[in-house]
């Protein structure tokens, strides 16, 4: 097998000493780095001081890139005998389009290699400090995307959150800060208890990290007052009776 053409490593969820070392090998070695919204400048540091750093946008605002164009990208700069990073913010196995890229980079018969990083979740509960598990009252955690875009695509599942209302642990919330009222009103009415404790952990492990307590009655409004926003993680920590 020859060597990897491209590198799809995790970042971490900002600070940059969460970084694995495998993601500061792999930026040391890079002619070329496409990184996503949420990855830190300071991770960007570790880059190889050749390396050409390429933004892919934020999401939100029209300057973020489609799919298909970030796919071609990569595949473009491998194809120039550039060695690519993809870098992606925190794990790139989870939540981040990556069965996408690699699906087109085997596509492309290009040579690839992932790195597993820090996911945010983990941030958050350092952030927070304390476990997503418990012996007692968490043998179980559910990380679930509060983002419904796919709702919209008649060919994917719609993720029916009043059955998380029965998940025995730990429920974890990624981009699920602006759909709080869509989650927590169907976990309401899944009859999980309205004093059911919610931790909103805004910008884990970054100099502007916030944790705000709520509890799942009060969550949407919680966002309001609040003021919260993405990158939210929110964690649900159901009681055990
Ligand atoms: N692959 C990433 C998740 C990408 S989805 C990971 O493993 O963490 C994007 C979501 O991740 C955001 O909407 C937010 O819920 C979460 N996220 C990423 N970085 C974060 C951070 N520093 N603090 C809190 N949440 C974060």
């Amino acid at each position: 097998m020859s060597s990897p053409q491209v590198y799809l490593v995790g970042a971490g969820p900002g600070d940059p000493e969460l970084l694995t070392l495998k993601a500061v090998k792999y930026l040391q070695c890079a002619d070329i780095v496409f990184y996503d919204y949420l990855v830190d400048e300071r991770v960007l540091e570790y880059a190889s001081k050749k390396a050409e750093l390429v933004s892919l946008g934020i999401p939100y605002t029209g300057h973020k890139k489609k799919q298909t164009e970030i796919n071609q990208l990569i595949i473009d700069a491998a194809r120039s005998g550039k060695i690519v990073v993809r870098l992606k913010g925190g794990d790139p196995h989870l939540f981040g389009r990556l069965n996408e890229e690699t699906e087109a980079l085997r596509q492309a018969g290009i040579v690839y290699e992932t790195a597993a990083g820090v996911t945010s979740a983990s941030g958050a509960a350092q952030v927070a400090g304390f476990s997503l598990t418990d012996r007692v009252n968490a043998s179980a955690v559910a990380f679930i995307t509060g983002h419904l875009s796919y709702k919209h695509d008649p060919a994917l599942p719609v993720l029916d959150y009043g059955r998380f209302a029965v998940f025995p642990g730990t429920l974890v919330f990624y981009m699920g800060v602006s759909t709080a009222g869509i989650w927590s009103r169907a976990l309401l009415h899944g009859g999980m208890p309205e004093d059911t404790p919610v931790i909103f952990v805004q910008n884990a492990t970054l100099p502007s990290e916030r944790v705000v307590y709520s509890v799942l009655g009060r969550a949407a409004e919680t966002v309001e007052t609040q003021k919260l926003e993405s990158p939210c993680i929110v964690i649900v920590q159901p009681q055990v009776e």
